[in-house]
């Protein structure tokens, strides 16, 4: 029997967000596997900066630039108790109340609801969301999911959600269903192959400006900070031809121009997906721009590479470099050298791009972590003709650096996701303080 399936982005709380082409892709797919299924899908994204409601309740919609990306609504809140201290003002993001609840209203009770997660520290945001689903649909079984619940599944609890599924969400939902209904999906992709996996179902939106994809999920590194090893279950990646019918599928179907990788690894072993893609993308000469947020590796920097990516309209580039200090360059995984940075920024200069489209982002405020760290690094990256972009730490459940970070912080992290906000420098110390990072941030926009 076709059942109505609801799903749900939540806002964000937080003191500040920022739309880096941003959807709730996991859940996406969700809604594609359910649209694949013959289901009813109705999707509400609270943090949709088109949405067409709310542009008529504002009178216009956020500052968005032409690639896509953009301002999201926002409503001032007051903070959460323990975030009292903090002398910022603290927001929510995405669409008012009025507008989510005359959404609920408008559509067919559902057989089951899903909602999605991101940081652990946006948590009041999916409690918020959670709290008025269960007041319209008290008895609708609704699941959460996301990177919150994988990596904080104890905290999750208090969230009145009646499932909590961690990780990737196929299957685990497929057996849910199984669960509840006594049925199976009749359509399950294969777990090994990811061509198999149906699109995320952007066609649910209203309008969209821009379309994040995944080549892959996971990462092949492991590096000490980071949570994609603990998301994903391992590194596999779709292939190039598949990638390139999604673009041309959206481009045809929406006419939408900007598309974003939200790959950990999409360079990794070019000759699988970087290298045909790109080809085929020149080939097309189709008029679209291609941006990657989630930061490439610099280490598959090549000639050929740089050329290609320039000549297919890779527009922003962004490279997770992290620091120019050898020894935590070693301790944080190895993903990268200084080396790699210099010799990658003259190539991709070579290939036609300036030095300001070279984003290389520099973690700040790590446990025990100096100033002065942070400084050398932006210098080198100056040195080496790109553009320093602060990434600040924030530590995450269940990496390698999590303990270092609860020994290190003046916050108790265990206990409060809140704490793990970047905006707060969770692990900053006598000598890493506001001031130096403020310091920090004003020399990554002095130009050389
Ligand atoms: S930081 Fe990047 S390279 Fe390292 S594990 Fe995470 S996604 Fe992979």
């Amino acid at each position: 029997m076709k059942k109505n399936i609801l799903c749900v982005n939540p806002w964000i709380y937080d003191f500040a967000a920022y739309d880096y082409w941003s959807k709730p892709l996991g859940l996406l797919h969700i809604a594609g596997l359910f649209l694949k299924n013959g289901h009813n899908v109705y999707l509400i994204d609270c943090l949709d900066p088109l949405n067409p409601q709310m542009v008529e309740a504002k009178k216009k919609s956020p500052k968005r630039y032409p690639y896509g990306h953009g301002k999201f609504f926002k409503e001032k809140i007051p903070k959460p108790e323990v975030l009292q201290f903090f002398p910022r003002d603290y927001y929510r993001y995405g669409m008012t109340p009025k507008v989510f609840y005359d959404y609920l209203k408008g559509i067919p009770q559902p057989h089951i609801i899903f909602v999605t997660s991101l940081m652990t520290y946006w948590y009041p945001g999916v409690f918020a969301t959670i709290a008025i689903l269960k007041e319209v649909f008290p008895n609708v079984p609704l699941v959460l999911g996301g990177n919150y619940v994988t990596l904080c599944p104890d905290h999750a609890k208090k969230s009145q959600a009646d499932f909590l599924i961690q990780g990737e969400g196929e299957g685990r939902v497929a057996l849910l269903w199984e669960q509840l209904w006594g049925e199976k999906l009749d359509f399950l992709p294969e777990e090994s192959n990811l061509d198999s996996y149906p699109y995320g179902a952007f066609g649910l939106y209203p309008t969209v400006d821009h379309i994040p994809l995944l080549t892959s999920r996971g990462c092949p590194f492991r590096c000490i900070y980071c949570a994609s090893p603990n998301l994903n279950s391992h590194f596999r990646r779709r292939s190039s031809k598949s990638v390139l019918e999604e673009i041309l599928f959206w481009y045809k179907n929406t006419r939408v121009v900007n598309f974003s990788f939200y790959d950990d690894a999409f360079l990794i072993k070019p000759e699988e997906m970087a290298l045909p893609l790109l080809t085929e993308l020149i080939r097309l000469h189709l008029p679209l721009n291609f941006h990657c947020p989630n930061g490439l590796h610099l280490r598959e920097i090549t000639d050929e590479i740089a050329f290609l990516l320039y000549r297919a309209g890779f527009k922003t580039l962004r490279f997770g470099f992290e620091t120019a200090d050898v020894r935590r360059q070693q301790e944080m995984g190895g993903k990268v050298t200084s080396g790699d940075l210099e010799r990658a920024a003259k190539l991709l200069k070579k290939a036609g791009y300036q030095g300001n489209d070279i984003g290389v982002y520099l973690l700040c405020g790590l446990p025990g972590q100096d100033a002065s760290e942070v400084y050398e690094s932006i210098q080198f990256v100056k040195a080496c003709g790109a553009r320093p972009i602060l990434a600040e730490y924030s530590p995450i459940p269940g990496t390698a650096l999590w303990e270092k970070a609860c020994l290190y912080s003046p916050y108790p992290l265990a206990e409060e996701p809140l704490f793990h906000n970047n905006t707060l420098l969770p692990c900053l110390s006598d000598t890493f303080t506001y001031e130096h990072y403020r310091a920090l941030k004003r020399l990554t926009k002095i130009q050389n």
